[in-house]
């Protein structure tokens, strides 16, 4: 049973914080001083998109304080570049194959053991507010209001623990969930140590920004990425994925409406799914109220118009298409940085910063244009990287650069470490505790490994693939149909020019090979029984077209 969000209030931390100062280790009767966790993750915010990563898109003020407050990890990565398995492996510290949430058709099983149940038992309020997206209820939380599936971007619908209604919050989706976060933590009174795990929606697809941001970027031309018409040479599976820019929705990515575009949809010719989209879109523009409706109206009326006008066609509209993408995406990333900086300034007010472990990442990284593509999946570096900065002045250097390989693996580790708590054995991560002190004296992993499954149960056709990343070098083995990916990162690091085969690479290719060998029977995995799972949901589908049942 959780507790109500007046109980959790009562009994989490101010308390104990508020007579933690810097270098004073031990409160009460000697026992030392436990930080409170403050975890914030965005959902597909890539690091292209953050100054400290060395944007050239946009100014995120709110994350750099973190960075040079604290610590930026350079290389930071997903084990499984899709929302539910980001999440469901970073709760507990665990590869897909053994949490057992590998794609979206899976349901995240709440009986097994995570991070925020351990840190209860070592007696942390646990909470979470905002995106949770893992079908099951969540479980290891003393209390929770949670966005509906994939959440909304306006006037978003929550559902709160205990409460059999649900209950839809006027405003934006990243500044409600801010405020929610805020007013249970505001209300705290003395108590244990906390973590609040504050989850948006933002930046996901498709990218509506709060009204105040709407205009944000209008007279901004972005620059094409290098990888911009990449041509797939090499790199089947590349150029197979249904995850082109040109390809997107001239409705529900694009946001226009009809009559502006007709049979001409951006998806090349009208089907069922496509007049769903494109209504869900329209349909979705009925939650706004009277007043962000007339402000999202007139700002995508001159696109609309624009549209109309320019009429392009080809790389016009490729390029077109990309600069509104841009627009929408970024426009979403200035209200994270913003509410970023809300929760920060709250951590000052109330004389917690010090005390308070504060994370900012995203469940993984994003494309945004690099090789002619939106979304992510794939294992190449801008979705297999997770932004992470990360703030704990009483033990974490300022301004530091970690460049160690880490991975959302680690996360639970790590949290339990700092919370003195036990860490399972069963947790695959380590923690980056010896990484973050300001000494730096640590043995840290030289490779890490990579598995994706969804492919073809799901959007975007990104066949399932497992693959090994070091410094300078990375395998992808696409195991369905036996083909391979090598690319050298430092000559090559727009990963466009597969090396697999090439006489010059023979050594590194067969080091790299034994390494994803050894990597996979340390994690436990079985490609053999990947490659079934595959083969028996195939026969269950072709099954169900005979019979003509639905799926
Ligand atoms: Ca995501």
């Amino acid at each position: 049973m959780g507790t109500t969000r007046r109980e959790f209030l009562k009994q989490a931390g101010l308390g104990t914080t508020a007579i933690a100062v810097p270098g004073l280790l031990t409160v009460g009767c000697g026992k030392r001083t436990r930080p409170n966790i403050i975890f914030i993750m965005s959902d597909d915010h890539a690091e292209q998109a953050i100054s400290c990563y060395g944007s050239k898109l946009i100014k995120t003020p709110a994350l750099d304080r973190i960075a040079n407050e604290g610590v930026r990890f350079e290389n930071s990565f997903v084990t499984n570049s899709i929302c539910g398995p980001s999440r469901a492996t970073l709760l507990t510290g665990k590869y897909s194959h053994l949490n057992g949430f590998k794609d979206h058709r899976d349901r995240f099983d709440g009986s097994q053991v995570t991070f925020p149940k351990v840190l209860q038992e070592a007696g942390y309020k646990t909470a979470i507010v905002g995106k949770w997206h893992l079908k099951s209820e969540p479980t290891g939380f003393d209390y929770w209001n949670i966005l509906k599936g994939q959440g909304q971007y306006y006037n978003p619908t929550l559902k709160e623990i205990d409460k059999a209604e649900d209950t839809q919050h006027e405003g934006y989706s990243t500044d409600i969930v801010t405020d929610l976060a805020l007013g249970a933590l505001n209300d705290m009174e003395q108590g244990n140590p906390f973590c609040m795990m504050v989850h948006y929606k933002s930046p996901h697809r498709n990218w509506m920004p709060n009204t105040k941001y709407l205009d944000a970027f209008d007279d901004v031309e972005f620059p094409l990425p290098e990888s911009f018409d990449d041509d797939y040479t090499g790199r089947p599976a590349a150029e197979a994925a249904d995850m082109r820019i040109e390809d997107m929705w001239l409705s529900f990515d694009q946001k226009m409406v009809r009559p502006y575009y007709g049979e001409e949809t951006g998806r090349g010719g009208k089907d069922s799914w496509t007049e769903n989209v494109e209504d869900s879109y329209e349909k979705s523009l009925e939650r706004l109220t009277d007043s962000q409706r007339k402000a999202w109206d007139a700002h995508y009326q001159k696109r609309m118009d624009e549209f109309k006008k320019l009429n392009p066609t080809g790389t016009e509209k490729k390029t077109w298409m990309y600069q509104n993408y841009l627009r929408d995406y970024l426009g979403c990333v200035l209200s994270v940085d913003e509410n970023v900086g809300r929760i920060l300034a709250f951590l000052d007010k109330k004389g917690l910063s010090d005390n308070t472990i504060l994370v900012y990442t995203s469940d993984q990284g994003m494309y945004l244009g690099e090789h002619g593509w939106y979304d992510k999946r794939f294992m190449y570096e801008e979705t297999l990287s997770m932004p992470l900065l990360m703030r704990y002045p009483m033990e974490m250097p300022s301004g530091k650069v970690v460049k160690e390989m880490v991975m959302n693996l680690d996360f639970a580790s790590t949290f339990l470490d700092y919370a003195e708590a036990p860490i399972p054995k069963e947790m695959q991560g380590s923690s980056l505790r010896p990484l973050l002190r300001r000494w730096d004296d640590s043995n840290w992993r030289e490779s890490i490994y990579y598995h994706y499954y969804e492919n073809p149960r799901g959007w975007h056709s990104v066949r399932g693939h497992c693959g090994v990343r070091t410094e300078k070098y990375k395998l992808l083995h696409f195991y369905l149909d036996d083909r391979w990916e090598l690319f050298d990162l430092e000559a090559d690091p727009n990963e466009m020019n597969n090396v697999y085969g090439d006489p010059n690479y023979v050594q590194v290719q067969a080091d790299m090979k034994k390494e994803l060998e050894r990597l996979i029977e340390h994690y436990g995995d079985d490609i053999e029984q990947a490659i079934q799972d595959h083969k028996d949901y195939m026969a269950k589908q072709e099954a169900k077209k005979k019979t003509g049942a639905q799926d």
